[in-house]
C-alpha cells in the first residue's frame, strides 16, 4: 500500500525546525500500536511511529500538541479509514444516551483552526482581573510540554493524583508580569500564592477560550433513538483512537470499492439490533438513512 499525504500543519508559520507541510505515509507495521497503553501514548507515538510514519525527519516532541492530535488523525483515517466504533452516543434533541456498538465517521470531528497572524502569545491582561496587577502570557504546549506536566511530580497530591488541570497551565504560562523566565514552578508558586481564588478562575477559563484550537473532542453522527442529525460522540485521541474493529474496516473498504465517500448516515448500531452498512451483502444490510 503505497499511499502517502502531505498535511499542511495547524501551526504552520510558528516553527523555527519543522516544516509547514508533512508528508504522512502508511504505518509499516503497526504492531507496536497494539500494545501502546493510554500512559505511554504520546511517548510511544512521537518516538516510535511517528519518525516511520512521517517522511520528513524532524522531533516530533516539538510539534504544538494540537498538530500532534492533527497528524494522529490524519495517519488514523490514511491507515484504517475513517470510521470509528464508540460505545455512547449522546443526543442532544430527545436528551437520551445511546449505549452499544456503533461506527461513527472521524471526518465528522472539526478542526478549529488557528487565527490569521497568530504568533503563539496569548496575552490574559491585568484589566481582566479582580485584583492581579500584571499580564500573563501563555503558549499553545507542545508535546514534551504536556508530556513533563503529566508527570511532574508538583502536580501530584499526597493521595496520589495529578492535577492536570493545573500542571498544564502552569507549563503553558510563559510570563507574568513581564518576567519571561517563569518556570512552572515559579508559575505554579505564582498562581496558589499570588492569585486569589475569583482570579484563578478567570486566569483558568479565560485561558481555555482563548487556547481552544485543533481538534474538537468528539464528532456528530444520527441518533440511534430518533434519528436526529445531531448527536454527538466523543473520541480522544489516545491509544483507543487507533483501534479499529473489524466493522471500522469494512465499512472503509465499502467506501473504497465504491470510490466515493459516504460521509454522513454512518451510525450504524450492532449488538441490540444489529444494523451494519456492507451493502456487499444485502441479506446482512439494514442502511440506516433517516
Ligand atoms: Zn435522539
Amino acid at each position: 500500500m503505497a499511499i502517502s499525504e502531505k498535511i499542511a500543519l495547524l501551526g504552520k508559520g510558528l516553527y523555527k525546525d519543522i516544516p509547514d507541510v508533512l508528508t504522512l505515509k502508511s504505518i509499516p507495521t503497526a504492531s507496536e500500536l497494539d500494545y501502546v497503553g493510554g500512559e505511554d501514548f504520546r511517548a510511544t507515538m512521537t518516538d516510535i511511529i511517528l519518525p516511520k510514519a512521517v517522511e520528513e525527519q524532524i522531533d516530533f516532541r516539538q510539534l504544538l500538541d494540537i498538530d500532534f492530535q492533527w497528524i494522529c488523525r490524519c495517519l488514523r483515517i490514511l491507515n484504517y479509514g475513517p470510521y470509528f466504533t464508540t460505545n455512547a452516543i449522546y443526543c442532544p434533541d430527545c436528551d437520551k444516551v445511546s449505549h452499544g456498538e456503533y461506527h461513527v465517521d472521524l471526518r465528522t470531528i472539526e478542526v478549529k483552526m488557528l487565527p490569521d497572524n497568530f504568533n503563539n502569545a496569548v496575552t490574559i491582561s491585568k484589566d481582566e482581573f479582580i485584583d492581579f496587577d500584571g499580564d500573563i502570557v501563555l503558549r499553545l504546549p507542545t508535546v514534551q510540554d504536556i508530556m513533563n506536566a503529566e508527570k511532574d511530580p508538583l502536580f501530584v497530591d499526597s493521595k496520589g493524583n495529578t492535577n492536570y488541570v493545573l500542571a498544564r497551565l502552569c507549563y503553558m504560562i510563559k510570563s507574568i508580569k513581564g518576567n519571561s523566565r517563569v518556570s512552572p514552578t515559579d508559575v505554579k508558586f505564582t498562581l496558589q500564592n499570588k492569585l486569589s481564588s475569583a482570579d484563578f478562575r478567570i486566569l483558568r477559563d479565560r485561558s481555555v477560550e482563548l487556547m481552544d484550537f485543533g481538534l474538537r473532542a468528539g464528532g456528530t453522527t444520527v441518533c440511534p433513538k430518533c434519528g436526529s442529525r445531531n448527536a454527538a460522540y466523543a473520541a480522544l485521541v489516545d491509544d483507543r483512537f487507533f483501534r479499529t474493529t473489524l466493522g471500522d474496516l469494512r465499512a472503509w473498504k465499502t467506501d473504497r470499492a465504491a470510490e466515493k465517500p459516504s460521509g454522513s448516515d454512518t451510525a450504524t448500531s450492532e449488538g441490540g439490533g444489529r444494523i451494519e452498512i456492507f451493502p456487499a451483502d444485502a441479506s446482512a444490510t439494514v442502511r440506516k438513512d433517516n
